[in-house]
């Protein structure tokens, strides 16, 4: 692979963040104010150091200090020419054979920071959440354990991409452990509901996209115009109480059963880097209407694991296997169904897929679908089975893209639960 870019930084084969990937995050080293970086091999090489010097300094960025800043959300908001002008400059910057960086020790002392000894926090000031429902396999094997297979997916479902407001004040990065939530249960045979910790804590595979420039009020974005809009992907958990949403969510959808925490991967992989993996998006049929038909429907190429660790496990075990082209609905046509009443989205706003199920049982994205409600547990290989998460355990999800002779990765969102 002689004509492959590559780095004077040392990029291991399988690592997620090869000079191809260079994902945005805001980190906090010592105790130092958090500020921007971007993830290479590993390391974690600090924007704000490179912008003091005058290395980023091009009319994109229209003179604002973005980087020094502890959220992406400035940046986010300048838009695909800025995010592209900074990308081309960080891979030239970063490129073997160019000296300005490579060859300033003093500059690269200050500049570079290795991943393991810094805090990473969330990549930007969350001001709306929002969570779709559209694999449909996904929805097909719930609707079909509430509803039978006949009516397994509601009458809307195939004509618009299903989703709920979220909360984002419990969305925390990677890292973060989870409290079990207290709540209103009804168990099936009871007349009442009682309150206590739940029991079925589920996880939900998904990813997310962070809005780059918004909307304004009653001004919808056109589905042809829906990727300006996307500045990049992470990956999250969608940590659910299941007999909670069982009880609460008719007729309202979910509430208490998801608001209590959701986490997600603190770097946030941009489209542009995702290029080589798009790939055309599934057919749709019933064709959709008109603001939902794209010009070109695209999705990505992602692998993607959940893998749970018990206490008492030496190392991780992949429970999912799946692909972010399992969604039925797209991105682009996500953004656009958002906005099309004319609800204005901001930058930082947080768009999530909802559970990435495909056709197969190892596919399937959480232990609601794995263990059919808890009717069939899930055998660990040290001899524990699960129905659902038990205190203790740690649930991690990793995504990453193959390419040829290199891999461009989402690192991973990891948390363990803590008893109630
Ligand atoms: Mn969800």
């Amino acid at each position: 692979m002689s004509n492959l870019l590559r780095s004077f930084i040392e990029v291991a084969r399988d690592s997620h963040f090869p000079i191809q990937n260079l994902p945005f995050g805001v980190f906090r080293a010592g105790e130092g104010a958090a500020r921007v970086g971007v993830a290479i091999g590993e390391f974690v090489l600090d924007l704000s150091v490179l912008e003091e010097r005058g290395l980023l300094r091009f009319p994109e960025l229209q003179d604002r200090r973005v980087f020094s800043e502890g959220a992406l959300n400035s940046f986010m908001a300048l838009g695909q020419s800025a995010w592209q002008r900074t990308r081309s400059t960080l891979q030239h910057l970063l490129a073997s054979d160019t000296p300005d960086l490579r060859d300033d020790a003093t500059l690269r002392e200050q500049a570079f920071h290795k991943q393991s000894e810094v805090t990473m926090q969330l990549p930007a000031r969350i001001g709306d959440y929002t969570d779709f429902y559209s694999s449909y396999h996904h929805a097909h094997n719930v609707g079909t354990m509430l509803r039978g297979p006949e009516n397994a997916l509601m009458p809307n479902w195939k004509w618009l991409p299903v989703g709920y407001h979220g909360r984002s004040s419990s969305i925390v990065p990677s890292g973060t452990d989870v409290r079990r939530p207290h709540g209103q249960i009804k168990p099936p045979d009871a007349d009442a509901p009682i309150f206590g910790p739940t029991r079925s804590l589920d996880y939900e595979l998904e990813m997310a996209f962070f809005v780059g420039p918004g909307n304004d009020l009653g001004q919808p974005i056109p589905i042809g115009h829906a990727h300006e809009h996307i500045f990049g992907m992470v990956l999250m958990n969608d940590w659910s109480a299941r007999d909670v949403q069982g009880w609460e969510y008719q007729p309202l959808g979910p509430f208490l059963a998801k608001n209590f925490c959701t986490s997600i991967s603190p770097w946030v992989v941009m489209l542009e880097a995702l290029e080589p993996f798009r790939r055309p998006a599934p057919h749709q049929d019933p064709e959709p209407l008109p603001y939902l038909r794209p010009v070109e429907n695209a999705t990505y190429d992602i692998q993607l694991e959940a893998r749970l660790q018990t206490s008492t496990m030496a190392e991780p075990h992949v429970i999912t296997r799946s692909n972010f082209q399992n969604l039925y609905w797209s991105m682009a046509q996500q953004l656009a169904h958002h906005t099309v009443g004319g609800c204005n989205l901001q930058p930082g706003d947080l768009l999530a897929s909802g559970t990435i199920s495909g056709p197969t049982e190892d596919s399937r994205g959480c232990m609601l679908e794995l263990t059919w409600r808890g009717a069939n547990p899930l055998s660990l290989p040290n001899g524990e089975t699960r129905k659902w998460l038990d205190d203790g355990d740690t649930l991690s999800i990793t995504g990453w893209c193959e390419g040829e002779g290199y891999c461009v990765g989402f690192g991973e969102v990891s948390g363990r639960v803590l008893p109630a």
